[in-house]
């Protein structure tokens, strides 16, 4: 049902906003319930986006214009049958563009979503699934009693109902999802799949909950703010810091994990995978504190993260180098490099993080440059770039953690760095001083291909870039040390670039960045099913190191794969926050039986 366009006499008028937004919902519906796929198609802008997450396609997929609406509805409106659309608060209207936040039904489902209007008709339509109709979560006025009242012989209690769980799931009985990978991906999940009733299993060949953060080196505190980081269900308090330190992270994922009774093996590494087609089932080879067992899920969840699988450079000479050298993540700490030489491969995060600790510590550190990266201050990028959604003055003014995630989902990724260039403008403008300075000092700073900044090179491909806490300073000064250029080799006691530089090294860093994800699906499954699946990560915006053709969607993650029952989660904190809810929708639904056909399953283009 759509709003009424009547209202009493005796209420304020309606506004010109949501009359607007009533009208074109009330006929967007009709023309639904009518079947009428070109009317419902032509209420589109001809340049126009419909970004769906799982409430009309099984999928995480955008499509564009009249022509990509109508051909989705043909496929997916008779199965979704969706009713009910109104607004869910008062539309807004800048600029010639009219703003709602929308709810509606589907038959499986309740969702929600978020609509712009312009003159000719729908610019963007987001559409998402939270919950399935029957398979609510027990929470709010559904939280279940705890407590059983009343005389019962055979009372279980809480603590003997999560013993006997533990010690039957996987064993006497099977879980139906098991996630690969207990760092904040897995963790979010399988909070998720708790809520939801899915038996999972969550493994992790560390030895606790929050190692993935406690591994990394000393100084790492998170880059992004805090109001960006929640994780589902428990927000972190309102004393948590700004930038949290990476141990601080850790405590809180263990404590977590416990609090949101997650069935997690810590000390249980994947060793194979195999999926029989027939039993549409996966066998799962795992070694759980030393001892085999054999794991047989429905359904399999690489939740091995994006920033796992060290890309480790192959320099000639590097068997023959007689210091110490390690990839960054490998990386403990500057304590024991006093007084060293250290040359750190790589000019992005992890580089300016690792150089900036180390010479606090006085080592001699060169950073070796050998493509440009893209530098954003700290401050900069919370007021400009995220203020609005994720900040406490955005709290204040009312905006909730997932209204914000669903404001950022609204914006189509085509355009979306239309919308982040007057950002970084911005930024470039405020912090003029500073680029001056760093350039002046010889690094090879850029904004992206297209001006567009950090978000959209995180997007496009994960990496080529700085969130600038300090370090940076360093190098502009020159007490960091700066060589461009590629490696050429080590010898016994440098580093040598192509142009003959030779840097004398005690220890070489490499913060060369990690791998695509399906590089983990190679190692656990086949090389086979890693092609099969393809590249994950990216939108295929034809931008360095994201090759077209275009995708819409960031290719793999949080939706069906080219793989039956392989998936994929990961991210930061934000992603894995908002994506596993509608991941664990999909995977909610498979366990019921409830028909998923799915709408735009990916092409694959890239391998790796
Ligand atoms: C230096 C650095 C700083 C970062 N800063 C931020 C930040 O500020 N904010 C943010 O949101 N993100 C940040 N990220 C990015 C990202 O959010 C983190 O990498 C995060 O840890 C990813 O979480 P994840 O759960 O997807 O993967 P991970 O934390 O990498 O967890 C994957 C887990 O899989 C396990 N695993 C792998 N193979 C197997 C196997 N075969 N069997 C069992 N277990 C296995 C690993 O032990 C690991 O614990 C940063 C990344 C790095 C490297």
């Amino acid at each position: 049902m759509t709003q009424t366009l009547d209202r009493p006499e005796t209420q304020t008028p309606q506004s010109l906003p949501q009359a607007r937004v009533d009208a074109w919902l009330a006929d967007f519906e009709a023309a639904l319930a009518a079947r009428d796929v070109q009317r419902a198609a032509g209420m589109f802008a001809t340049d126009s986006f419909w970004r769906d997450l799982v409430s009309f396609t099984w999928n995480i997929t955008t499509v564009e214009g009249p022509d990509g609406v109508a051909h989705m509805l043909r496929s997916r409106l008779d199965d979704t049958n969706p009713s009910g659309f109104r607004t869910s608060e008062e539309p807004t209207e800048a600029d010639g563009v009219t703003e709602a936040w929308i709810e509606f039904e589907t038959d499986t489902g309740r969702a929600k979503g978020h609509l712009r209007l312009k003159d000719e008709g729908a610019w963007t339509l987001l559409t998402t699934l939270y919950e399935l109709k029957g398979h609510e979560e027990p929470r709010g006025t559904a939280r279940p009693m705890g407590a059983q009242h009343g005389a019962n012989r055979d009372r279980e209690t809480w603590t003997e109902k999560r013993e006997r769980e533990g010690k039957e799931l996987g064993y006497a009985t099977q879980p139906y999802t098991l996630v690969i990978g207990g760092g904040q991906g897995g963790i979010a999940l399988g909070a998720r799949l708790r809520q939801l009733g899915v038996p999972t299993i969550v493994i992790d060949k560390r030895g606790r909950p929050g190692d993935q953060w406690r591994s990394r080196y000393k100084s790492l505190c998170l880059h992004d703010p805090v109001w960006y980081d929640h994780m589902p269900y428990l927000k972190f308090p309102d004393n948590w810091p700004v930038f949290a330190p990476k141990d601080k992270v850790a405590d809180w994922l263990e404590s977590y994990t416990k609090i949101m009774e997650l069935n997690y093996w810590s000390n249980t590494e994947a060793k194979s995978a195999h999926y029989d087609e027939s039993a549409s089932q996966w066998t799962v080879e795992v070694e759980r504190d030393g001892q085999p067992v054999i794991l047989r899920p429905k359904q399999l969840i690489l939740a091995t993260g994006m920033s796992g699988k060290p890309n480790v450079p192959d320099f000639p000479g590097m068997d023959r180098f007689r210091g110490g050298q390690h990839h960054s993540s490998a990386h403990p700490g500057p304590d024991a490099y006093a007084g060293k030489k250290v040359v750190v491969i790589g000019s992005n995060n992890s580089a300016f993080d690792i150089c900036g600790a180390l010479w606090e510590k006085d080592a001699d550190v060169t950073m070796v440059q050998r493509s440009s990266t893209h530098i954003v201050k700290s401050d900069s990028l919370m007021d400009i770039g995220l203020g609005a959604l994720y900040s406490e003055q955005a709290v204040a003014g009312g905006m909730t953690t997932e209204k914000a995630d669903l404001a950022f989902a609204s914006l189509p990724y085509r355009i979306m760095h239309e919308f982040q260039i007057p950002l970084y403008d911005q930024m470039r403008e405020r912090d003029q001083d500073f680029y001056d300075r760093l350039e002046a000092a010889g690094f090879d700073h850029d904004w992206g291909d297209d001006g567009s900044g950090l978000f959209m090179k995180y997007l496009r491909r994960g990496s080529g870039y700085y969130i600038d806490v300090g370090s940076a300073e360093l190098v502009a000064n020159g007490d960091v040390k700066l060589a461009r250029g590629q490696v050429k080799e080590l010898t016994e006691d440098s580093v040598v670039l192509q142009d003959g530089t030779s840097l004398k090294a005690d220890l070489v860093v490499y913060a060369t960045g990690y791998g695509s994800m399906n590089g983990w699906a190679a190692d656990l499954i086949s090389p086979d099913v890693a092609d099969k699946v393809g590249k994950v990560w990216g939108l295929g915006s034809d931008t360095t190191k994201d090759p077209g053709p275009w995708e819409g969607e960031q290719r793999n993650m949080w939706k069906p794969t080219q793989q039956a029952a392989l998936w994929f989660h990961g991210g930061n904190l934000h992603q894995s926050r908002h994506y596993s809810l509608y991941l664990a929708l999909q995977l909610k639904a498979r366990y019921e039986g409830i028909p998923t056909p799915v709408y735009g399953l990916q092409e694959v283009h890239h391998l790796s």
